[in-house]
């Protein structure tokens, strides 16, 4: 382990978060808004806050486990009353663009407004000041991070370089704890599926998809590592997954020393002890390599 990263409380032996990401139709239309004209692609994304949600919710009752919900603030504004029984129920809320934007290519002006946009529909419609915030494709800017810090967010959940949260700079001066994801740990792999938009064409089965989950559970259990799941409820919610859903969250919160809590809970521990900040490297393209003789 290293200076960087978090050390657990007394008795943990390694973490694990249950995150939802709650785009419903925001990442369709962000991707391409003549999406709004498909009413039956609309119709499966608008599954995820209308059904998907309260059979999540009432799953993740059932284990007494808390769970971090990302949430576009587009999400927040169409489903209101999905969002505030998240936040009721004792959950986290964090922040994930307003319309699920790609931020790629933003400046720092135009990011900063969408970030500002989400943040305001979080506070009107929920109450809440998220604390956490995972890049819409988990696409960030070099710039993001500093402009996470100007806003007063705690931790960072979309970075793919680590098996345990650590604390890293920010901006000159301010730092931020990053709790990394991995793309063998979101559904949306095994499960996404519509013609003319997006998936491979194969939907997984959710013993084969829960069942590489856990083995990644295991494992970080091994090594002290935290075990980050990404799901989104359009997909994971639907019955067959979410029932196999279930009986990972046991699975994993009975591996004995396993901490299974919010990003925000394992953010302020990792705050509370890394004794070091890292600096990402941003590479630099190398001069190309020219023959002898040329210019
Ligand atoms: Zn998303």
């Amino acid at each position: 382990m290293s200076e960087f990263e978090i050390t657990w409380p007394s008795g943990v032996r390694a973490a694990a978060a249950f995150t939802f990401d709650v785009d419903a139709e925001s990442c369709a239309l962000a991707h391409d808004p003549a999406l709004a004209r498909r009413t039956s692609v609309m119709s499966h994304q608008s599954y995820g806050p209308r059904v998907a949600v309260p059979r999540i919710l009432d799953i993740l009752d059932g284990h007494g486990v808390r769970a971090t919900f990302f949430v576009p603030g587009y999400t927040a504004e169409l489903y209101p009353d999905t969002v505030r029984a998240i936040a009721e129920r004792g959950h986290e809320i964090a922040h994930h663009g307003y319309l699920h934007e790609n931020m790629l290519g933003l400046d720092e002006a135009e990011e900063l407004a969408v970030l500002d946009r989400g943040l305001d529909v979080l506070r009107d419609v929920a109450g809440v000041v998220p604390t956490g915030y995972r890049a819409p494709w988990w696409e960030m800017n070099w710039h993001t991070p500093k402009l996470l810090a100007e806003r007063g967010f705690r931790y960072d959940s979309s970075l793919l370089d680590g098996d345990r949260p650590y604390r890293f700079t920010a901006a000159a001066g301010a730092d931020l704890i990053e709790i990394p994801v991995d793309w063998a740990l979101d559904d949306w792999e095994q499960y996404a599926f519509f013609p003319g938009w997006t998936g491979s064409g194969v939907i997984e089965d959710p013993d084969k998809a829960t069942g590489m989950w856990y083995r990644e559970a295991a494992a970080h259990h091994r090594w002290g590592g935290c075990f980050v799941l990404t799901n989104h409820p359009f997909l994971s919610g639907r019955p067959g997954r979410a029932h196999a859903l279930d009986e990972l969250i046991g699975r994993v919160a009975a591996l004995e020393g396993m901490w299974v809590t919010t990003l925000a809970e394992i953010a302020e521990q990792a705050w509370s002890t890394c004794t070091a900040t890292f600096t990402h490297l941003r590479p630099e393209m190398p001069a190309p390599t020219r023959a002898p003789g040329q210019p």
